[in-house]
């Protein structure tokens, strides 16, 4: 079969983009490595969007949690990776959780079973030269295309390594706690009234028991091959930082120096600094706090760091190996490398994180592949449902300096601040439901 789009990687994002051209009519070759003798580190067997760790596509609810409604916009637009987990579903409360096995075969069924998919078994180890192109090939990337793609993208741009601090929604910190201020209240290049950082005072006591609680909070393992990933100085955990001696925090991102606390005039003996992540201000990062405690430890942790009682988490901190592209720097709206535009990115290589955004974006790159065969541009996806949101993550709407893989959420769509914020979610997802009826140019239903 002669193709007219090449799919590079068989995992949740290149079997979902492969599924939106195929149905369209568009003949797709789907290069796996996966059954030609390759494997990744982490995956255990060939079949399509196998997924590697936990079964859950995390929350169903499409009310009142992004990830959920995220779900309901993927089915609206007849998703393959949706409809897969919908019939391998396995009891899980109010989350999407899946029998693995039954899903990658009911996926892998329904495209080898395609007349316009050919699944060929290849590692592919350069980028096309030319032709339509999808690169789906994840955060386990083999290494020869790796190399391949930080050669067209720019060798510094292709990071190797994903330290993650954790993110906290800004409405769930309790200002009256902390305060607004730059170190020494220097103005940044960015202008401003020198009050960027948020910073969570502490004194002694509370500095203490928070190093002992990291060097005592439970860790994650290393997977083997992350044993000899050498940490960067730069992105070293914070549990290994206090390890070093009680004081290094305090030397390190945890110093006072230059920040007078408002009510008493003085530096306090510790401080917890964020730094705002996205443009509308919603999410704000924790400096310095990439971490490898387990996700449970993290949260009772950082709750005791005076304001965050309450915080909620965008993103929870980590620290493993992950291909990731600057996407914001490198892709267009469309997902295409500016410098080669034939070829497309997606799923997690974009910096998108988890299945369920990988597929999505793997959902948005199929679709966009089709409108360009077609000549039939799309409308820019609304901002304000959960695709025009991720893909706004990915295309643009961040501090591209620090660019991170981060999970759809609140926070990355417009703010919603008339309404109350018991409601704000709700609001939100109607909001998301009727834009995303809009795009799709579906009649509105009478009231
Ligand atoms: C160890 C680990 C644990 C994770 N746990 C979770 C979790 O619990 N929950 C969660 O939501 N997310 C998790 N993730 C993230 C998860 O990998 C992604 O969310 C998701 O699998 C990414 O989808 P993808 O399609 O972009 O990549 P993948 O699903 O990894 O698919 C990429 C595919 O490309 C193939 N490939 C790679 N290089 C080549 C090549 N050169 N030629 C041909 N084929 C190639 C691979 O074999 C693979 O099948 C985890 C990631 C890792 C690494």
């Amino acid at each position: 079969m002669t193709h007219q789009v090449h799919i590079i990687g068989g995992g949740l994002a290149g079997s979902e983009a492969a599924w939106q051209l195929a149905q369209a009519g568009v003949k797709v070759r789907l290069s796996e490595m996966r059954g030609s003798g390759d494997m990744t580190p982490a995956h255990q067997t060939d079949g399509l969007a196998e997924l590697v760790c936990s079964n859950s596509f995390r929350s169903d609810d499409a009310d009142k949690n992004a990830v959920g409604l995220l779900h309901q916009e993927m089915r609206r637009l007849n998703s393959l990776i949706m409809a897969q987990a919908d019939l391998a579903k396995v009891p899980a409360g109010s989350a999407l959780a899946v029998d693995r096995d039954i899903f990658s075969a009911g996926v892998t069924r329904a495209l080898a079973g395609h007349p316009h998919v050919e699944i060929v078994r290849e590692r592919i180890d350069a980028l096309p030269a030319e032709g339509m192109t999808i690169v789906a090939t994840g955060p386990l990337t083999a290494p020869t295309l790796a190399t391949s793609i930080g050669a067209a993208a720019g060798m510094d741009h292709l990071a190797f390594f994903d330290a993650i601090a954790p993110v906290v929604h800004f409405d769930s910190i309790d200002m009256d706690k902390c305060w607004m201020a730059n170190r020494w209240d220097k103005i940044g290049p960015g202008g401003g009234e020198g009050k960027d950082y948020i910073n969570c005072p502490m004194n002694k006591e509370q500095y203490q028991a928070f190093v002992q609680g990291l060097l005592d909070g439970e860790k994650a393992d290393f997977k083997e091959w992350e044993t000899n990933t050498p940490y960067f100085e730069g992105c070293m955990p914070i549990e290994v930082m206090a390890s070093r001696g009680p004081e290094t925090l305090r030397h390190g991102p945890m110093k006072p120096m230059g920040l007078d606390d408002p009510r008493t005039g003085r530096w306090p003996y510790a401080v917890v600094q964020l730094r705002q992540d996205n443009a509308s201000g919603t999410l704000w990062n924790m400096v310095g706090f990439q971490t490898k405690l387990k996700h449970g430890a993290q949260i009772a942790l950082f709750r005791t760091i005076p304001g965050l009682k309450q915080a909620e988490f965008a993103r929870l901190g980590g620290l493993h190996r992950n291909t990731f592209i600057q996407s914001p720097r490198l892709l267009d709206a469309t997902l295409r490398l500016r410098s080669a535009p034939h070829i497309r990115f997606a799923g997690q290589v974009t910096g998108c994180e988890g299945y369920v955004e990988s597929s999505a974006i793997g959902l948005l790159a199929g679709r966009f592949a089709l409108a360009e065969l077609t000549d039939r541009p799309l409308a820019p996806l609304p901002a304000d449902t959960a695709l025009g949101a991720l893909l706004g993550h990915v295309t643009g709407n961040v501090e591209t300096a620090d660019y991170q893989p981060m999970n759809v959420n609140f926070g990355l769509f417009p703010p919603l601040d008339v309404v109350k914020k018991k409601q704000r979610k709700e609001a939100m997802t109607a909001r998301a439901r009727a834009s995303l009826g809009q795009w799709l140019g579906e009649e509105l239903q009478p009231a």
